[in-house]
């Protein structure tokens, strides 16, 4: 048996057309699973689709809006015609002292990355107690763990993503439903190239700052939401796994 196969299971990865949603559908794909990649972008949507192969789908919605949010699921289970796994990885960013933020910034970002997670899990979890069991993969950040000076907003929503991990994993255990929490240290993609051209000093800092002396690639994300995702971590749940080239780890 290879407890890394996921032929015959189906994965929804909200902001799987970029970045290290792309990065981790791929894995998830080359596990053997069909994918439904969901974005606002249709875009970039597409493109992913044509990088993905195989027979994925994508599904159109802004996960700010709740029932959008909502209807994604249900989209993406009836394109696929079933759900086992479901990646909550849509985010965004805005960068400000936290005086500064309005309340509308505020819930952009925590709508985003925060609400949308709940509201997709919520949505999921009829479809997972009828596959008889599923994974749901939460994606947080080292600002789940550290502060720093511009990240109120995304800091506590990234907090409360590895809370809301533990909450659903200890409530949903007994329908066999693993949920658990992914921290990427710095990774390439759209959104840390923006935070590069915003913050003088950020990519050097980043290289001296992370034991592994490098950025992290998308690609760097595939085999932990492959684990993650598949039967070998059926007996893990609610943790929060950094993947970070030892950022966490350093002093
Ligand atoms: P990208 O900006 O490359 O990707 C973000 C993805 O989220 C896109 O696919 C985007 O699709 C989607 N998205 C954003 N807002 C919405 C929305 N309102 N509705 C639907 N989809 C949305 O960023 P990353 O790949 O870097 O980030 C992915 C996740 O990883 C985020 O949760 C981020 O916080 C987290 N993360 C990233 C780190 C990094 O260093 N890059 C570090 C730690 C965590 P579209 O534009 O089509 O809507």
């Amino acid at each position: 048996m290879n407890l890394f196969d996921l032929k015959g299971k189906a994965a929804l990865v909200t902001g799987g057309n970029g970045g290290i949603g792309l990065g981790m559908a791929k894995g998830l794909a080359q596990a053997g699973a069909t994918i439904a990649i969901a974005g606002r972008d249709k875009a970039k949507n597409v493109a992913a689709l044509k990088e993905l192969g195989g027979k994925n789908v994508a599904v159109e919605a802004d996960l700010k809006d709740e029932k959008a949010c909502r209807a994604m699921v249900e989209e993406a289970a009836q394109k696929l015609g079933r759900l086992d796994i479901l990646v909550n990885n849509a985010g965004t960013n805005i960068r400000k002292r936290p005086e500064e933020y309005t309340l509308d910034e505020w819930k952009l970002v925590v709508d985003t990355n925060l609400t949308s997670a709940f509201v997709a899990s919520q949505a999921a979890y009829p479809h997972l107690q009828r596959a008889g069991g599923g994974k749901i993969v939460n994606i947080g950040s080292m600002t789940s763990i550290f502060g720093d000076f511009f990240v109120a907003p995304y800091g506590a929503s990234k907090g409360g993503i590895v809370q809301l991990t533990r909450a659903l994993a200890c409530a949903w255990a007994k329908d066999n439903i693993q949920v658990n929490a992914v921290l990427p240290g710095w990774i390439d993609t759209a959104l840390t190239q923006r935070a590069r051209k915003d913050i003088p000093g950020l990519n050097e800092n980043v290289l001296r700052r992370t034991p592994a002396g490098r950025w992290g690639a998308p690609a760097d994300l595939a085999g932990i939401a492959v684990f993650l995702s598949s039967k070998a971590s059926d007996f893990v749940t609610g943790t929060a796994i950094p993947v970070d080239g030892g950022y966490s780890s350093q002093g």
